[in-house]
C-alpha cells in the first residue's frame, strides 16, 4: 500500500511539474558516501531515483574534505582552481587574492551568485546545520539564510519553500557526518542517520505536497564524501564515491547518467537549465545527458 502511494505521489509531483516556473531545492547530506546505500533502508531517495535521473559513482574532489568538496559543488571547478583545501579556509584568508573578476575574498563564482545576476528579484536561500556553510557564498547574495542543527531546519525550511517559493532551496543536513565521525561507517548508527535523512527529505516533499508548492520543482539529493572508519580525507574509492539524484520537471524519467561524473558538473548543469550565463572559468561541463529532451521541457519557461 506503503509503495502504491509513494509511485502516485511521485506521479503527481512529475505531471503538476510540467506546467510552471522551475524551482530548485537541493538537498547537500554531508558524509553520505554511495555504498552505505547498498545498506541503508532509503525508499524516499530510492524513489526520487526512480522517478528521476541518477548515479552512484559521481567523483569527490580531494581532498574529501567537506568544504573543498561542497565548494567544488557550487563553484563548479576542482579544488586546484577554487584552493579551498580545508575546513579552516575562511573567506578572510583570500582578503588580498583575485579569483575570476570577483571581489576579493571570494573565490570562484558560486551557483548562487551566477543565479542571483541572472535572476536579481529571486528568493535564493540556503538553510544549514554546518555553520561555517555560508563562508563559501558571496556576501549580498543570498535572500535569506538560516542555521540550526537538528529537525527543526526542515520543518523551518518546508514552512519558507512553500510561503516563499524560492527559486533555490539549499539545505545543508549534518547528522550524517556527525554520526560517521561518531561511531564510525560501520555502526548502526550511521546507518540509521542516513535513514533519518531519507526520511528527512521525505518530510519536506510531504509538506511541500500539503502546501501545493510542489509545482515545477527540481529535487536534488548529492553529498561531499563519503567515510572509512570514523573519517575522511583520503583518495579511496569509499571515500570519493558519492549519489546524485535528480527529478522533478524535464529531469529525465529512470536514466542513469554516465559513470564518473565530477561533482563540479553539477553547478554548470543548474545554471544551464536556469537559463543563467556560465562563468568562464567554470571547468565542469553540462550533464547533456539530462538536457536531451526532443521538447526541451527542461528550460525555465
Ligand atoms: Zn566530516
Amino acid at each position: 500500500m506503503r509503495k502504491i502511494y509513494t509511485v502516485l505521489f511521485f506521479y503527481i509531483l512529475f505531471i503538476s511539474s510540467v506546467f510552471s516556473q522551475k524551482r530548485i531545492v537541493f538537498i547537500g547530506v554531508d558524509g553520505l558516501g554511495s555504498r552505505i546505500l547498498k545498506k541503508a533502508n532509503t525508499p524516499v531517495w530510492d524513489s526520487l531515483a526512480t522517478m528521476g535521473s541518477y548515479s552512484y559513482n559521481v567523483n569527490a574532489v580531494l581532498p574529501t574534505l567537506s568544504n573543498p568538496n561542497w565548494a567544488s559543488l557550487l563553484m563548479g571547478v576542482s579544488t586546484k582552481d577554487h584552493q579551498i583545501k580545508d575546513n579552516k579556509w575562511r573567506k578572510s584568508d583570500f582578503k588580498d587574492h583575485f579569483f575570476c573578476n570577483q571581489e576579493k575574498g571570494n573565490t570562484v563564482p558560486t551557483i548562487f551568485k551566477v543565479m542571483r545576476d541572472r535572476y536579481p528579484d529571486e528568493n535564493i536561500v540556503v538553510f544549514h546545520e554546518w555553520k561555517e556553510f555560508t563562508e563559501l557564498i558571496e556576501f549580498n547574495t543570498l535572500t535569506y539564510s538560516y542555521h540550526e542543527k537538528g529537525s527543526g531546519l526542515i520543518l523551518k525550511a518546508s514552512d519558507y519553500i512553500i510561503k516563499e517559493k524560492p527559486l533555490l532551496t539549499f539545505i545543508h543536513l549534518d547528522l550524517v557526518d556527525k554520526a560517521g565521525h561518531t561511531y564510525g561507517y560501520r555502526s548502526n548508527q550511521y546507518k540509521t542517520a542516513v535513514e533519518r535523512a531519507d526520511s528527512l527529505t521525505g518530510v519536506i516533499l510531504e509538506k511541500m505536497r500539503e502546501g501545493n508548492a510542489l509545482d515545477s520543482t527540481i529535487f536534488i539529493i548529492t553529498s561531499d564524501h563519503g567515510f572509512n572508519g570514523k573519517g575522511h580525507g583520503g583518495r579511496s574509492k569509499k571515500l570519493r564515491e558519492v549519489p546524485l539524484i535528480l527529478a522533478g520537471v524535464g529531469i529525465p524519467v529512470g536514466l542513469r547518467l554516465p559513470d564518473r561524473l565530477h561533482n563540479y558538473d553539477l553547478p554548470v548543469t543548474l545554471a544551464s537549465i536556469l537559463n543563467c550565463t556560465i562563468p568562464g572559468c567554470w571547468k565542469g561541463e553540462v550533464i547533456k545527458a539530462l538536457m536531451e529532451l526532443p521538447d526541451n521541457k527542461n528550460k525555465l519557461q
